[in-house]
């Protein structure tokens, strides 16, 4: 006789786990009395539900320091790769900008010819423009500036 680990019935027979060392009666177990007697010779590896659950991927994977440790390194490595590609981010800024001033300096090299300014270029990625040698540069920062020509 002895009592079952998880309801407490007082049992002459039922599973003992392999594991936990806990033993159940058939109800609590989560296998018949027949189906335990079939399992013969592994009735000795049989092991609760608990301690089945225990062993799945997903606990496995986060009772494992192996993984966890596998873990920290790719978290680092993505943290570096994050890093690596701030500089790519503002590469990719620099290139809209620059599609941007383009499109810009065509406009401001349009309206420069029909308003007879003499000079529209580009400085440091900055659109310049100055109607003659003598009037004073301005920057054509965006579609407003363009404005400016008059
Ligand atoms: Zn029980
Ligand atoms: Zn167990």
């Amino acid at each position: 006789m002895f009592s079952c680990t998880r309801c407490g019935n007082k049992v002459s027979d039922g599973p003992l786990c392999n594991l936990c060392k806990r033993q159940f009666d058939f109800a609590c177990a989560g296998i018949t009395e027949t189906n335990f007697r079939k399992l013969g010779e592994r009735r000795s590896t049989w092991r609760c539900i608990d301690c089945k659950n225990a062993q799945s991927p997903a606990s496995t994977f986060c009772n494992n320091p192996g993984i966890a440790v596998r873990l920290e390194e790719m978290q680092a490595t993505l943290v570096n790769i994050t890093q690596q590609l701030v500089p790519l981010a503002s590469l990719i800024e620099d290139v809209k900008t620059i599609k941007l001033n383009k499109a810009l300096l065509k406009k401001a090299k349009d309206l420069a010819k029909i308003k007879n300014f003499k000079y529209v270029w580009i400085k440091h990625c900055k659109i310049l423009a100055r109607k003659s040698d003598t009037s004073p540069t301005f920057r054509i920062k965006s579609e407003k500036d363009l404005l400016k020509f008059s």
